[in-house]
């Protein structure tokens, strides 16, 4: 249930330009198709959990295209086009929709575990999102602190007003954000001094770096210290050993998410394995603490 790795093969503009627009703009036309016909966006659930208890601390879902003639796409094959035309706006009701009804789903099995949707920073351009999303959570009765948007800053400085705005009517609402890839950004620092946040991601190319490179280590630990001072929850990318668990609990970093754990699975697997997991974690033998 993984995108193929890498992607990129549809955006990629360098060589061959009229090509690669050609293919683009009939990827474009098949995504319209696609956004109509409701069969082939499907979304991957990942959890992260609690490091010292195993309890799940959210799901975040992951967009993947089950095209009929091109097979399974991942975002990497997608999503730079589709935020550069004029369907984004669609696309973007689209996965929260889908979000908001798994959330929903959950909500009556009694599973009280927030979903992450990651959020184009240029879908934030639209300052009547908030009320579809306000509108989306309450036809799908889904509490706003269910919602958790992953945001990636890579917009334009002309644009941040509009988009601080949004966000700041979002939260006001009750939902909850989160800065994706942080550190990676060109201002993710100046980010957090614009807009209020509740949770940031520790890209995984420093979890990946952190054994080999102090540099790598101490922006996981800087983050950590930010992220504490801040009152911001964290929550580390792309954990693909025990060796990274291990050296992440020990910064003192209390969730993550990544192959080591579980991961993206369909949505018809997720909620038994929340299920599973926040029974095992009441009994907190879960065998993720740093000590056993
Ligand atoms: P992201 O939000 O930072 O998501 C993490 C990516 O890392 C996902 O790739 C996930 O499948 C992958 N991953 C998770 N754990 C591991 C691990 O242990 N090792 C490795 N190597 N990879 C891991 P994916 O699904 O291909 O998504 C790539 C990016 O596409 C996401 O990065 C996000 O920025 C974007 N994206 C995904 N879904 C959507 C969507 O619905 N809308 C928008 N606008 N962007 C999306
Ligand atoms: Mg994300
Ligand atoms: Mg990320
Ligand atoms: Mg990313």
């Amino acid at each position: 249930y993984q995108a193929k790795e890498g992607g990129g093969s549809v955006a990629a503009y360098d060589s061959s330009r009229d090509a690669a627009s050609t293919d683009q703009l009939a990827l474009l036309a098949e995504l319209r198709e696609a956004l109509a016909t409701d069969d082939q966006l499907v979304l991957a659930l990942q959890p992260a959990v609690d490091l010292s208890t195993g309890a799940p601390t959210g799901v975040e879902a992951l967009i993947r295209w089950r095209h009929p003639r091109r097979g399974w796409l991942g975002p990497g094959d997608f999503i730079r086009p589709v935020e550069n035309s004029e369907q984004l706006g669609t696309f973007t009701r689209y996965v929260l929709d889908k979000a908001l009804a798994v959330a929903a789903e959950w909500g009556r099995e009694g599973l009280d575990v927030p979903i992450s949707v990651n959020v184009s920073a240029r879908s934030l351009l639209d300052s009547k999102l908030p009320a579809e999303i306000g509108e989306a959570l309450r036809r799908h009765q889904v509490p706003p602190h269910r919602l958790v948007l992953e945001i990636t800053e890579t917009v334009v400085m002309s644009e941040l007003e509009v988009i601080d705005e949004v966000l700041a009517t979002l939260r006001s609402m009750g939902v909850q954000l989160a800065v994706d890839d942080f550190g990676t950004g060109f201002s993710s620092l100046t980010f957090l001094t614009r807009v209020a946040v509740d949770e940031l991601k520790v890209d995984r190319s420093f979890v990946i770096r952190m054994a080999e490179s102090p540099e790598a280590a101490a922006i996981v630990r800087t983050t950590l210290g930010l992220a504490h001072e801040l009152g911001l929850r964290v929550v580390a990318e792309g954990v693909e050993t025990a060796e990274q668990r291990l050296a992440l609990a020990d910064l003192g970093c209390t969730a993550a998410q990544g192959y080591h754990f579980f991961k993206p699975m369909p949505a018809d697997k997720v909620g038994a394995v929340l299920g599973s997991l926040l029974d095992t974690a009441q009994g907190n033998v879960f065998p993720l603490r740093a000590d056993g």
